[in-house]
């Protein structure tokens, strides 16, 4: 595969230059999310999702290991982790999918089934969610990131030092309220999101 970037040196000068662009492209006063409520904005509460972070690991629409019921049998779904070992100075990480329809449930794992008539991963939301260490038993999306998750930038906490996963409440700019750390909705983002269409690109280089 081609890389054509510039590989950061694991000196304390490229770690500032990685915390300036992150800052750059999470800070809230760059963009003005709508306000939305939580219908429009597919809220699920930490309960519903019995506390765990939601991926199709945990959703009824998974055909475990291989696609959503939604999306029908082209969209290859399943987590991975890139690079596979440590190399030029990249760790290994493991990336999880989930989307906005997602709800609580049990994967299938039986034969892949499909809805009759597919729907469109642009309109859902497909995307992957990189977990704080490979081989969690569960991780994804919440607002906190807590429990193995991966954190929204939309959620605020006191202070700028602060360990999200570790707050119990944080401000939700979406909802204009607070939420709980496993709370979670559609707006999910984070600036490490990956596309569905980027991970096809990888699958498709990853195979021979
Ligand atoms: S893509 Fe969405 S609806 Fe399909 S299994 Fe994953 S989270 Fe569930
Ligand atoms: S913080 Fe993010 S994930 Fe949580 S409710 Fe708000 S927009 Fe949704």
């Amino acid at each position: 595969m081609i890389e054509g970037f510039y590989r950061y040196k694991p000196k304390p000068e490229m770690v500032a230059k990685i915390n300036t662009i992150r800052i750059g492209q999470s800070r809230p006063d760059l963009r003005l999310p709508p306000i939305l409520d939580n219908g429009a904005m597919l809220f699920s509460s930490a309960a519903s999702a019995h506390n765990e972070p939601r991926s199709c690991y945990n959703c009824p629409m998974f055909n475990y290991g291989k696609s959503c019921r939604y999306f029908g049998k082209d969209v290859e779904i399943h987590k991975f982790t890139w690079p596979k070992e440590r190399r030029d100075g990249a760790k290994p990480i493991e990336f999880w999918p989930v989307c906005g329809y997602w709800i609580y449930g049990s994967p299938n794992y039986g034969p892949e089934e499909f809805i009759e008539n597919t729907l469109s991963p642009d309109d859902a939301g497909l995307g992957w969610v990189n977990a704080p260490s490979p081989g969690l038993e569960l991780s994804g999306t919440s607002c906190g990131g807590a429990e193995g998750g991966d954190d929204c930038d939309l959620w605020l906490i006191e202070g700028t030092t602060g360990d999200k996963r570790a707050a119990k409440q944080g401000f939700c700019r979406v909802k204009q309220d607070y939420t709980d750390n496993l709370d979670c909705c559609s707006c999910w983002e984070d600036d490490d999101w990956l596309t569905w269409q980027v991970v096809k690109e990888r699958f498709n280089e990853s195979k021979p």
